[in-house]
């Protein structure tokens, strides 16, 4: 037990994890010790796994003692862990703060990939999504965004190879800090920036500013309807950007980058999911080079009462893009059995105690 004294008089204690091993090295310095243990620090949370000073076994004991007096590694503990059927791992992570956050392991044969959150909750409201029935809190720090990753790292023997930001929040709304996390995961991890994907309910103006830093990432647009009348009805965000808006920034985003973008395609039973709906689809992206990924709702109970799709309307939907030309994708469903889909473990958790596993 401390005194209230002495955790006033406790300091801060600097974080390192989410800064480059360069300005590891130059805190190390600042602190009067000599570059080259900044990098060796930078080693072992990157690339070695470490999540602790003492595991940093070519540092002096001494060092490390101080170390862990001054600073610290990671940003959260993992509050909750279920592992799925089919591989997929899923975490609460709980911050310092004490918020609780989700991020996913999805290992694949050919890949292994990370669904990450950018913010604590989200302030979009789209009426189909768990995160958005909690409200927004807050951004999550490059700390706590990196921290994520690592943190998943240790559950998967194989090397993460592909970062999508599909978790809570809304990446363009936290945009410097995600690309801040995507230049350490490039530099630090290695990570290819073609491997890097951010999902985005469409906000235009922060699609431009994207499009303009000219980095080779997929950006993914969660379009969910071909007009505005029945996108409204579930998304407030196209109050302020219609169809046509959105359409062109992406567009440009295309003709800056040379990527082609992707678009999310939620599809909700007899709400946006008919053959006309699917018709309307095609007509709007026709030229457009462009995939489509169709995701069946996942169930959130809500107040309009959304439901999922049967297989075969999915395969009729899926049928009319095919014929026009479209590419399509649907997304592989994965850790059902676990509640992977956006914020439906957190919402579950929030709502009453779960067992830990
Ligand atoms: N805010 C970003 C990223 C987070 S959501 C965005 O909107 O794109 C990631 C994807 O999951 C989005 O396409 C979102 O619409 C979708 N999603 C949200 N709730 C869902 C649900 N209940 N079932 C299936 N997909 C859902």
């Amino acid at each position: 037990m401390t005194t209230v004294a002495e955790e006033a008089d406790r300091k801060p204690l600097m974080g390192l994890t989410g800064l480059s091993t360069v300005q590891i090295a130059a805190w190390m310095e600042s602190q009067g010790e000599p570059a080259y243990r900044g990098k060796q620090i930078a080693e072992w949370i990157y690339r070695k796994g470490a999540r602790s000073f003492e595991e940093m076994k070519n540092l002096p004991v001494a060092l490390r003692e101080q170390m862990a007096m001054e600073a610290e590694i990671g940003c959260s503990e993992v509050h909750l862990k279920q592992q799925a059927s089919d591989g997929t791992v899923k975490c609460l992570l709980k911050l310092r703060d004490g918020q609780i956050i989700e991020c996913v392991l999805l290992p694949y044969e050919d890949r292994v990939s990370v669904c990450l959150s950018t913010q604590i909750g989200c302030a979009m409201g789209c009426r189909f999504c768990a995160t958005a029935q909690g409200g927004f809190t807050r951004n999550l720090t490059v700390g706590e965004i990196v921290d994520q990753l690592l943190t998943l790292q240790q559950f998967s023997e194989r090397k993460i190879t592909h970062v999508v930001f599909m978790g809570m929040g809304e990446p363009l709304l936290n945009l410097e800090n995600t690309l801040t996390s995507i230049e350490r995961f490039h530099e630090e991890l290695g990570i290819g920036m073609r491997r890097f994907t951010i999902s985005t309910v469409g906000i235009v103006p922060k699609i431009l500013t994207l499009a303009e830093r000219d980095l080779p990432i997929t950006l993914a647009v969660s379009l969910h309807a071909p007009e505005d009348e029945t996108r409204r009805g579930f998304m407030p965000v196209s109050r302020k950007w219609d169809v046509p808006t959105l359409l062109d920034a992406c567009r440009h985003y295309f003709e800056r980058t040379g990527r082609r973008v992707t678009f999310e395609y939620l599809l909700l039973k007899e709400v946006n999911d008919t053959p006309d709906h699917a018709r309307d689809l095609a007509a709007l992206l026709k030229g457009f080079p462009c995939l489509v990924n169709l995701i069946p709702f996942n169930y959130v109970s809500t107040e309009q009462g959304f439901q999922r799709p049967e297989v075969s309307r999915v395969q009729v939907f899926r049928a009319i893009l095919e014929k026009t030309g479209i590419q399509v994708t649907q997304r592989q469903e994965r850790g059902h059995d676990i509640d992977a889909a956006c914020g439906q473990l957190r919402g579950k958790h929030l709502g009453k105690p779960l067992k830990l596993i």
